[in-house]
C-alpha cells in the first residue's frame, strides 16, 4: 500500500463535546508519528471548497476542555453528489493528502465509506456524535457529556416537578435511539423512559399509567427520546391530556444545551484514546474502519457494519429502571 505522509482531519455533522480532544489527539499523535497533519475546517464542505491548512501541535493547544469543535462542522449536500466528492478528492490531493480521519456521526461514516471506496482513499472514523448509535463500539465521543447534562437539567426539574406534583416529560435528544433517555432516566432517578426501540412492541404510555406509576409518588418525570416513533415529549403530553385529564402534565424540551459543554473526563480519555488509535490504524494498514471501544479494548469496525443502524439497547436496563421506579 502507498506510504502514509499526510493526513487530513475533519469534524462533519452533528457536533458533539470531546471532538476538540479527538482532533488534538489525531493531531498530535500524528506528528508523533512524523506525519504531516492538515486541518480541514466545515467538515465534508471544506473539503470541497478547500478550507485547508496545516496544522501543527500548537493549533491544538488548550482545546481539550472545550465543546463544540474548533474545525467546525457542517452538513454538505454537495459531497452527496459524485462531482462534490471528486471536487474533495482532488482538493486532498493538490494538499497531498494521502488520508483523512473524519470524526461524525452515521452520516458522516456514510459518506465516508462512499468516498474511501470511489477513489481508493484510505480513511479512518472516530464515532463523534452524543447519540451513541454506531454499531460496534459500546460508547461515542461525546454520549457521556450528554447524559451528565441531561442528569443536571433532570435534576433541576425534579426540584420544581416535586413542588407542584406534577407529571413531566422530558424530551432528550437521542434521534432514533433511546441510549439517553434510558441512562439518562436511571441516572436522574426519573420513573420512566419512553424509547424508540420498543414503541412498535409496546404502548408504553398506557403501560405506565395503567401500572399506577404515580401512585405514591410527589412527581414523576418520564423521559422521552426525541424519535417520532415515540411521539415526542409533546405528543405525549396532548395524548395524556386527551385520555388521563387528571395529571397535571407539563412538557420540557432539553434542545440543544445537550451538545455543549465542556467534556467529561470520560469523554475527554476516550476521545484522546481513540484519536491516538485512529494513526495506530493507519500505520497499521487499516482502511476504512471506524475505530471503536469494546469491554474497554480498542476494536477496529468496517463503516459498513458501524453504520447499520441498529444497535441494540440493553433490556436488562428498561427493567432496571421498572424495579427502581416503584
Ligand atoms: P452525522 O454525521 O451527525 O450523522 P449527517 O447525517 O448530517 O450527520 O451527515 C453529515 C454529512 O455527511 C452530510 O452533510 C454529507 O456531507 C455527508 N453524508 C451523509 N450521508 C451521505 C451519503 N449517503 N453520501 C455522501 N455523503 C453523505
Amino acid at each position: 500500500m502507498a506510504e502514509i505522509k499526510t493526513i487530513g482531519i475533519l469534524t462533519s455533522g452533528g457536533d458533539a463535546p470531546g471532538m476538540n480532544a479527538a482532533i488534538r489527539a489525531v493531531t498530535r499523535a500524528g506528528i508523533f508519528a512524523g506525519l504531516n497533519v492538515k486541518g480541514i475546517y466545515r467538515g465534508y464542505k471544506g473539503l470541497v471548497t478547500d478550507e485547508i491548512v496545516d496544522f501543527k501541535t500548537q493549533n491544538v493547544s488548550n482545546i481539550i476542555q472545550q465543546g463544540g469543535t474548533i474545525l467546525k462542522t457542517a452538513r454538505c449536500q454537495e459531497f452527496m453528489t459524485p462531482e462534490g466528492r471528486q471536487l474533495a478528492y482532488d482538493n486532498a490531493r493538490r494538499h497531498e493528502i494521502d488520508a483523512l480521519v473524519v470524526i461524525g456521526g452515521d452520516g458522516s461514516l456514510t459518506g465516508a465509506r462512499i468516498f474511501a471506496n470511489e477513489f481508493n482513499f484510505p480513511v479512518i472514523g472516530l464515532p463523534g456524535t452524543i447519540d451513541n448509535d454506531l454499531y460496534g463500539t459500546d460508547t461515542t465521543i461525546g454520549y457521556d457529556t450528554a447524559l451528565n447534562t441531561i442528569m443536571q437539567c433532570v435534576d433541576k426539574i425534579r426540584d420544581t416537578a416535586t413542588s407542584h406534583e406534577r407529571l413531566f416529560f422530558i424530551e432528550v435528544m437521542g434521534r432514533d435511539a433511546g441510549f439517553l433517555a434510558l441512562n439518562g432516566a436511571i441516572a436522574s432517578g426519573a420513573e420512566a423512559a419512553i424509547i424508540p426501540e420498543i414503541s412498535t412492541e409496546v404502548d408504553q404510555l398506557a403501560e405506565l399509567i395503567q401500572n399506577g406509576f404515580r401512585k405514591s409518588k410527589n412527581s414523576s418525570i418520564v423521559l422521552v427520546a426525541e424519535s417520532p416513533v415515540t411521539g415526542g415529549a409533546m405528543g405525549l403530553a396532548e395524548r395524556v391530556k386527551k385520555e388521563y385529564p387528571n395529571y397535571d402534565v407539563r412538557v420540557s424540551i432539553l434542545g440543544h444545551l445537550q451538545r455543549g459543554g465542556s467534556p467529561t473526563a470520560q469523554d475527554r480519555v476516550l476521545a484522546s484514546i481513540m484519536g491516538a488509535a485512529a494513526i495506530d490504524a493507519l500505520m497499521d494498514d487499516q482502511r476504512n474502519v471506524m475505530i471503536g471501544v469494546k469491554n474497554h479494548e480498542i476494536v477496529y469496525v468496517p463503516f459498513t457494519k458501524a453504520i447499520r443502524n441498529e444497535k441494540p439497547i440493553n433490556r436488562g436496563l428498561l427493567e432496571t429502571l421498572r424495579r427502581l421506579s416503584i
